[in-house]
């Protein structure tokens, strides 16, 4: 059992570690940058430690400062939410080499997943349904005319090593080949340093459905259903409910099995999600994020359980706490994101908290770093908020979201909270009949000259 976990994170999600901890009667260790000196996570955790100044890559993504902050505080594991060194192999196995447990997969499961072509052709042999396109790397703009020609237009470039929607680009014709290729190739050279891309046929009106499972580690692994994360902007999703407005049980119970066995087959351990492109009743896999996901509490919400301690059980080396036949779904659940941004343009605004109310009441849940007069800092990612609502049913849901968006105050910095409160007035959102460009095209029709 650990006495003392370390959260090598910051914001809402390290408050989110910080609190199942303690729940655990487990220490917590806050690590931060001298700009997050009066954040949240750091009042709230039982130790701190500074690790750098301001710029991530000298501070939440400093392997030597997080290892010597274990290491003086006596911190015996190491949680590391979402972003950062969360995906990180190299980072898990000099965790590891030091005595130290990662709280999350093994280095060999983030590396596998990590390369998208790799994950892609290992969830093809585990018997998970992928989208239809190149087999591995695609070298040249030559194989690429090929292949489109094979496969038909439109089809989707992208960068093995891709994440955040980088280094992906869409042809629609032939002629959109040559741009679109030389594009994303360098594209992912500038962000990931490596411009292998590979293809896939282009969906055009799916829904981004993902599903949450969990393993032992040791071979056995149960599913907990799906989220519907289509809103979109950008590739980044704003909005995220569960169960998904479309799914049937027996869609659920048939995809939820396929993932839980695959990664029951590869001793997968803790929290991991599978997503997936859905379109006319068929699932495409897309990727694994092999960490917890942002849009994780709605999937606690329906299912009652509490995600990152069981992560933390597991990285204890205890069985899971709940069997497949245990994981009921109760209700449903709604998050939306609160950015520090400006609608409809999306440029960031830092800048400071002048009152904050969260709201509150039955069905509501706020996770959330901001206090009243506390400074957003310019350095890091505009995700200040998450509000997750739940009701016995979608309809519930809906109706307390928006009662909870009326009592929820950020004043000082403009915020995502106004782009909710419109789109809780939209027919499709009402019945959810969306897909993963319904956003866009409603920001276009809605803000044409922005
Ligand atoms: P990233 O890791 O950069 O987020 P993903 O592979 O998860 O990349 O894809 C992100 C988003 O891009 C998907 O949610 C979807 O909106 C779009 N996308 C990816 N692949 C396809 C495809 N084959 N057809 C249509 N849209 C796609």
């Amino acid at each position: 059992m650990f006495d003392k976990i370390l959260v090598a994170n910051r914001g809402e999600i390290a408050l989110r570690v910080i609190r199942a901890a303690r729940e655990m009667g487990i220490k917590s260790v806050a690590v931060h940058s001298t700009a997050d000196a009066d954040a949240m996570h750091v009042r709230m955790a039982d130790e701190s430690v500074c690790i750098g100044p301001p710029s991530g890559t000298e501070s939440y993504l400093s392997i030597p400062a997080i290892i010597a902050a274990c290491e003086v505080t006596g911190a015996q594991a190491i949680h590391p939410g979402y972003g950062f060194l969360s995906e990180n192999a190299g980072f898990v196995q000099i965790v590891e080499d030091h005595g130290i447990t990662f709280i999350g997969p093994r280095a060999e499961h983030i590396r596998v997943m990590g390369d998208k072509i790799t994950a892609k052709d290992t969830m093809k042999k585990l018997g998970v349904p992928c989208v239809p396109g190149s087999d591995g790397g695609v070298p040249t703009l030559e194989a690429a005319q090929k292949l489109g020609a094979e496969m038909g237009y439109p089809v989707i470039i992208k960068a093995t090593a891709g994440g955040g929607g980088r280094g992906m680009k869409v042809a629609q014709t032939v002629k959109d080949m040559e741009n679109a290729f030389y594009s994303a190739r360098s594209e992912a050279k500038a962000a990931f340093g490596n411009d292998e891309v590979y293809i896939e046929k282009y969906l055009t009106t799916p829904r981004h459905i993902e599903i949450q499972v969990f393993g032992d580690g040791k071979g056995k692994a149960v599913h907990l259903g799906e989220r519907d994360c289509s809103l979109q902007r950008r590739h980044q999703k704003v909005f995220e409910e569960a169960p998904g407005p479309c799914i049937t049980e027996e869609e659920r119970a048939r995809i939820g099995k396929i993932c839980a066995d695959a990664v029951a087959a590869i001793n997968y351990a803790g929290a991991g999600t599978i997503e997936f492109l859905y379109e006319q009743g068929e699932f495409y896999f897309i990727e694994m994020n092999t960490r917890l996901q942002v849009e994780h509490p709605v999937t606690e919400a329906i299912f009652g359980v509490d995600l990152v301690r069981e992560q933390i059980r597991v990285a204890e080396g205890l069985p899971l706490s709940f069997e497949q036949e245990d994981l009921q779904i109760n209700g449903h659940a709604i998050e939306v994101r609160i950015n520090a941004e400006t609608v409809p343009g999306f440029a960031p605004r830092p800048g400071k908290i002048t009152a904050f109310h969260a709201p509150g009441g039955l069905g509501v849940r706020m996770d959330s770093a901001l206090y009243d007069g506390y400074s957003i800092p310019p350095y890091y990612d505009s995700l200040i908020g998450k509000l997750i609502v739940h009701g016995r049913d979608r309809r519930e849901a809906l109706a307390r979201l928006d009662r909870a968006l009326g009592e929820l105050i950020v004043d000082g910095v403009e915020n995502t909270t106004p782009l909710f409160e419109m789109l809780l007035g939209e027919e499709d959102i009402i019945t959810g009949n969306y897909n993963i460009h319904w956003l866009e095209h409603w920001l276009e029709e809605t803000f044409p000259k922005a």
